[in-house]
């Protein structure tokens, strides 16, 4: 239990650091159990390029099924998990749903990619790209087709060993992206050298540029730069019409946020995808992936 020392040198335990405390200790204790039976599951996010408005793949968001606290956002057990070393059997079953339900989308459409979150333990781990060549290869899904979604901060702690990995990782032929970008304090000399053909501009600067002409500056500049190291650029959490043609205007590649969908459950994607073939907004062919 957290203790905090107060001005006068007492200790005083606080009830709500005491209930937050144990509930993670218990989630922590729960969290192996939910990986094994399948608690943990995965929400799908669509990406939609603004070039041509095709889908072009989706988003992997692990949630968990906790069988009496409901529903549980990644913010509440990633952390635990990377406390605790779980995360390395998380991301091996995130990346192995979202690859399977990658190859199904497959026979109906074609080049249609998946993305998958890794934390920071996982750039410490040098057996990591041997799990991903290992469940390609189970799975039969081209390595073009995943993208692995990587943070400033889970960079920085450890470069040397970080960009072995990646490196490791880009030799197998999967794309790395740069989420959150913009939120961390990394020189753009160390983000330079990493083997990135993606940026994802942070949703905050996303929000701010309807009101703040400078965060639109700042967004035309991440998007110049990226291209002009021949990177892509996804926005993240696009909300409004607005914000989605301002991003088109300034040659924002590809789009993500609720003003498209929030993230889907598998039952949920399925019916998108039928609506969206209806609704005339094709997923993309392999010649239709942009840049
Ligand atoms: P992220 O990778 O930056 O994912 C975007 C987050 O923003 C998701 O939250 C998504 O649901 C939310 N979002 C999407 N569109 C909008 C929008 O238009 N507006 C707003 N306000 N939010 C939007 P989520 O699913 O709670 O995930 C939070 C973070 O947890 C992720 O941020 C990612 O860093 C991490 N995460 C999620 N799944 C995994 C995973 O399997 N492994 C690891 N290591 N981290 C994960
Ligand atoms: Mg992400
Ligand atoms: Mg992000
Ligand atoms: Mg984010």
């Amino acid at each position: 239990y957290e203790a905090k020392r107060s001005a006068l040198g007492v200790v005083r335990y606080h009830p709500t650091d005491e209930r937050g405390s144990r509930r993670r200790l218990t989630l922590a204790a729960e969290l192996r159990r939910a990986i094994d039976t399948e608690q943990l599951i995965v929400h799908y996010q669509p990406k939609m390029s603004l070039a041509n408005d095709f889908i072009i793949g989706y988003e992997a968001l692990a949630r968990w099924e906790h069988p009496t606290r409901g529903l549980l956002t990644p913010d509440e057990f990633i952390p635990i998990a990377e406390q605790t070393g779980l995360i390395t059997s998380l991301t091996q079953s995130i990346l192995r749903q979202a690859l399977y339900r990658c190859r199904d989308w497959q026979p109906q459409h074609p080049g249609v990619a998946i993305a998958v979150n890794l934390s920071t333990r996982d750039l410490r781990d040098r057996s990591m790209h041997a799990t991903v060549a290992q469940l390609l290869t189970e799975t039969g899904v081209d390595p073009t087709l995943l993208t692995l979604e990587i943070t400033e901060s889970s960079v920085m702690g450890d470069f040397t060993t970080a960009l072995a990995v990646l490196e490791a990782l880009h030799d197998l032929g999967v794309n790395l992206s740069l989420d959150d970008f913009g939120t961390g304090y990394s020189p753009l000399t160390y983000l330079q050298r990493l083997p990135v053909n993606e940026v994802k501009i942070d949703k905050s600067f996303v929000t701010a540029m309807n009101t703040s002409t400078s965060a639109t500056a700042i967004i035309r500049a991440v998007i110049d730069l990226a291209h002009t190291l021949d990177m892509t650029v996804v926005a993240e959490g696009v909300e409004d019409e607005v914000s989605r043609r301002t991003l088109t205007l300034l040659g924002c590649d590809t789009m993500q946020g609720y003003l498209l969908s929030h993230p889907l459950t598998p039952g949920e994607l399925s019916n998108w995808l039928d609506h969206e073939a209806r609704r005339g907004h094709p997923h993309a062919r392999a010649d239709h992936r942009p840049r």
